[in-house]
């Protein structure tokens, strides 16, 4: 299942009709309190019903995978801990080595004998009498050659280097058909308002079908109904199905997680729950995902999961995206919603019988908790690229986990057969629904563009629109003329401008850069500013990432999942929207390159202020070059130029001359990021004395990480040495000799080391650094004897961007004036050794998110006004200890925060001496 949501044991009694049974907007009826985690709030549809208590989750269900902090199960570490070099290897594989075989000029079919991977009698999938990985691309071949609808192209490959396969199913296309087919799609997106117009398109047109299939591994059997749907498509002679494949395109993505299907896994190899990463996109399988949707534009998609009794099919609760055409999308998501419903209900298995309860749909049947607030999720993505209809489908016999190890295996296949029927009728109701509201869902999806190329005021959406959908229901948001993202003195950050600019353009959002200056808002932009201009098809995904977002804590009792993820904010560039737009602009395919090494002689600096700065650092410090470390600054000595200028354009950063540094560099003019309260500050920085002699040496930082995937990801993303720890690895025996500073955030227990692992501790904490993150991490330094510091806990479930103050000491000095936080912390009765590098603003944190007080009235956003969020200081030993109490990695989103963990890391191994520049 999808462990938002606990499933109901047994779905109960529904009520006969929504709308009297959900509580007002605002409602203070209290619903059951949730685990929380990251991955996973595990919550609660509370499925109202008359007279009846909230359907809880089934007890016998055991916790999900990747709590986070809470320890209520096993931590993220022990998954990230089985990852390998691979990953670093396959990511981040420039667009145009991408092995994606799309083409616009082919025919279809498309035969291309795919490689066949080595046969693994380990794979998951064959205790459920399953497809394992391995025979999905044989079996694939076969139909390709069987007949003549079926196409599989190879379109990326996994975390650990497994092949993705698209499958297109419709009837033969001569290469001009396609072309043809091609072309229309372009005029679609590109001129909606005349393709609105053109009666005959889609008398021509064959709409889209985006089938997903088991995006998290261990919910296996969506793929098994597409390789099952694609059969029948091929092999049937039904002339209802040749007429179907004259009017669409079936696109299957047959498994979206490979690793996770043989492995058994949620997450893919490197431990990343993929349906969480659509706005960031840092795994492979999501980049082909995003392509799949750019390229093929479907009308609808379908995100196979399992497992809910009964099964469960989106449209979902409140509160809902702000930038969909609602209208259009409930309108069609709810119709084929109830058709899945109908086929599902209607393959006759029964709760006495097979043990399988009615279908669900949380739109209609529950009042919050599985909402479709961020599109982090696939179905919460599709819509942005013209998808009309788009649902979660969850499958309802559970077969992962502890029912995996504990069940018979004539048991999980009968449940797994019963699993794929059910996801097959939903595909099967899918298609027959496209088929019948063909011309309509067309229509719609050039209306979803043609609103955004004419830049229309977000469409009200009428309530009743559909049955049950009232003003808890009512959602929406205002689009400004554009966004501009300024070159020169007012950027914070020119690499962090590029990457934002380059991710934009990877989502298929419009981004121009003008030609000269040009004024806006009463400010002047100069020429290279780039500018996202809001009268564009995708203005919604354009908006959802650049938008603030919004506090939605008073409209709903419980989210899903995260609430707040603004790139405007939390990835380190300066982004203003503005109301006027009257620019010479050209539209940019990438980025301009941002890297410099200055021409004047001498030491050369760079400040670290955001992730590609980390990254040429790392890189210079593996060379070896004699680096010291400068309050924020490395100074890196003239001799080592030619390194600089390889790292300056493989990076795009800027150094400045070191003897410039002081006072007068690029930083210190740094501008201010929209809407904040304060400024980034050139803090400690300014003023610092540039001479390299100032500064201390500094030599590659070595990690050892207690850590969850994501941040065991991002650490070695930015270029750091790192080994991953735990409570039973240190109590093995660990040879700290190759530690710098050791980061603690997850699976690592004080309490829990043995006398010898506590020994050795004591020993690298004399003169070691120590970085924590979150509870576990707290609890490290509390229960070592670091920082005097008292932790207060903020509210479990609360999550978002906030405002945050630095201090401008030599960790916080330098950052966004925004932090991300999933569980806020912050640190109070801190003793005299302890600085205080970032605080929660004063007047009120919470920017975008959801984050309310405990049932106490302890823990809310008013409790964490002026706080501590993160400190760092030297303790008694040596330690050189820095604690976050905000999420600076979380799922290797919030880009611009990076930087700071990196500083924390260079601060606390030079400071203590612990690193040694080797020459
Ligand atoms: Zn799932």
């Amino acid at each position: 299942m999808d462990p938002r949501l606990r499933p109901p044991a047994g779905l109960p009694a529904r009520p006969s009709a929504r709308p009297s049974a959900r509580p007002s907007a605002g409602s203070s009826a209290r619903l059951p309190v949730r685990l929380l985690g990251v991955a996973v709030a595990v919550a609660l549809i509370v499925v109202p019903q008359a007279g009846g208590l909230p359907a809880l989750a089934d007890p016998a269900e055991p916790a999900p995978p990747a709590v986070r902090d809470f320890g209520n199960g096993p931590e993220r570490n022990e998954v990230a801990a089985g990852t390998t070099g691979e990953a670093s290897a396959l990511r981040g594989a420039p667009a145009e080595e991408r092995p994606y075989g799309w083409s616009h000029d082919r025919g279809y079919p498309r035969r291309t004998r795919l490689p066949l991977p080595a046969e693994n009698p380990a794979d998951a999938s064959i205790k459920l009498g399953l497809v394992p990985y391995h025979g999905i691309a044989p079996k694939l071949n076969e139909l390709q050659w069987r007949g003549d609808r079926v196409s599989a192209e190879i379109i990326g490959s996994s975390a650990q280097g497994r092949d993705l396969y698209l499958v297109t199913v419709t009837a033969p296309e001569s290469a001009g058909q396609a072309r043809e087919q091609a072309r229309i799609r372009e005029r679609i997106e590109n001129d909606p308002a005349a393709a609105a117009r053109d009666r005959k398109l889609a008398r021509t047109y064959k709409a889209p079908i985006f089938i997903n299939g088991n995006i998290h591994g261990n919910e296996w059997e969506g793929a098994d109904a597409a390789l099952r749907t694609i059969e029948q498509l091929a092999t049937s002679t039904d002339p209802a199905v040749t007429d179907l494949l004259k009017r669409t395109r079936l696109y299957f993505n047959v498994t979206a997680n490979p690793d996770g299907r043989v492995n058994n896994a949620r997450q893919n190899g490197a431990g990343f729950d993929l349906n969480r990463d659509f706005v960031t996109a840092s795994q492979p399988e999501v980049r082909a995902m995003r392509q799949i949707m750019i390229d093929t534009q479907p009308v609808a998609m379908l995100d196979l999961h399992g497992y809910v009794n009964g099964t469960l099919i989106e449209p979902t609760t409140p509160p809902h995206g702000a930038n969909y055409e609602y209208d259009l999308f409930i309108t069609n998501t709810y119709a084929n919603g109830l058709g899945m419903e109908a086929a599902v209900n209607g393959l006759g298995y029964t709760p006495a019988k097979d043990g399988v309860e009615p279908a669900q749909i949380p739109f209609r049947d529950s009042a919050e908790g599985w909402d479709d607030w961020p599109p982090i999720f696939t179905p919460q993505y599709a819509p942005f690229h013209g998808a009309v209809a788009a649902h979660t489908v969850e499958i309802p016999l559970r077969v992962n986990g502890s029912v995996y190890d504990q069940t018979p295996a004539e048991e999980l296949r009968r449940r797994s057969a019963i699993n794929t029927d059910v996801a097959a009728a939903a595909i099967r109701a899918t298609y027959g629904f496209v088929r019948s509201r063909h011309d309509r869902l067309i229509a719609d999806q050039i209306e979803v563009f043609r609103r955004g190329a004419a830049g229309e005021a977000a469409k009200p959406v009428p309530l009743g629109i559909v049955p049950g959908f009232g003003p808890e229901d009512v959602y929406t948001t205002t689009f400004p003329r554009a966004y501009v993202i300024p070159a020169g003195s007012g950027q914070r950050s020119a690499t962090a401008a590029a990457r934002l600019v380059d991710h934009l353009i990877a989502n298929d959002v419009r981004v121009e850069r003008a030609k000269s200056s040009f004024r806006s808002g009463g400010r002047t932009y100069p020429a290279g500013s780039y500018v996202v201009d809001m009268r564009q098809p995708k203005r919604g995904l354009a908006n959802v990432m650049l938008e603030p977002g919004a506090d939605i804590s008073p409209r709903v009792d419980a989210m899903y999942d995260i609430s707040g993820w603004s790139h405007a904010l939390l990835w380190g560039a300066t982004v203003e929207p503005v109301s006027s737009l009257r620019a010479s602009t050209v539209p940019v395919k990438a980025a301009a390159p941002t890297g410099s090494v200055p021409r004047t002689p001498g030491p050369l600096a760079l400040r670290v202020r955001d992730a590609k700065e980390v990254r040429a650092l790392n890189d210079l410090l593996a060379q070896g070059v004699a680096v010291t470390w400068n309050g924020g600054t490395a100074i890196v000595p003239a001799s080592a130029r030619q390194a600089a200028r390889t790292v300056a354009e493989r990076y795009g950063v800027a150094f400045t001359p070191a003897s410039g540094h002081l006072g007068t560099s690029s930083g210190a003019s740094a501008g201010v990021q929209a809407g904040t309260s304060s400024g980034t500050s050139a803090g400690a920085q300014a003023g610092t004395p540039a001479d390299p002699a100032a500064g201390t040496p500094l030599g590659q930082v070595r990690i050892a990480a207690a850590a969850s995937a994501d941040e065991l990801f991002t650490l070695r993303e930015l270029g750091f040495p790192v080994t991953p720890v735990s409570t039973a690895v240190l109590n093995a025996g660990f040879d700290w000799s190759g530690t710098d500073v050791l980061y603690v955030s997850s699976g690592l227990s004080h309490a829990g080391l043995n006398p010898a692992a506590r020994t050795a501790l004591e020993a690298f904490l004399a003169g070691g650094g120590v970085i924590t993150r979150g509870q576990t991490g707290a609890r490290f330094n509390a229960d070592a004897g670091l920082l005097t510091a008292t932790t207060v806990p903020g509210r479990g479930d609360a999550n978002g961007v906030v405002r945050t103050v630095s201090s401008g000491g030599l960790v916080g000095g330098g950052s966004p004036a925004h932090s991300f936080v999933y569980s806020p912390l912050w640190f109070t009765g801190l003793g005299p050794e302890v600085t205080v590098e970032q605080s929660y603003a004063a007047d009120g944190p919470l920017v975008s998110g959801h984050w309310r007080p405990d049932g106490q009235g302890a823990g809310g956003p008013d409790a964490a006004r002026g706080q501590a969020a993160v400190v760092s200081g030297r303790d008694e030993r040596g330690a050189a200890v820095v604690l976050f109490g905000t999420e600076p990695m979380f799922r290797n989103h919030p880009k611009g925060l990076f930087a700071q963990v990196a500083r924390a890391l260079y601060w606390s191994s030079s400071v203590t001496g612990a690193t040694v520049t080797t020459p």
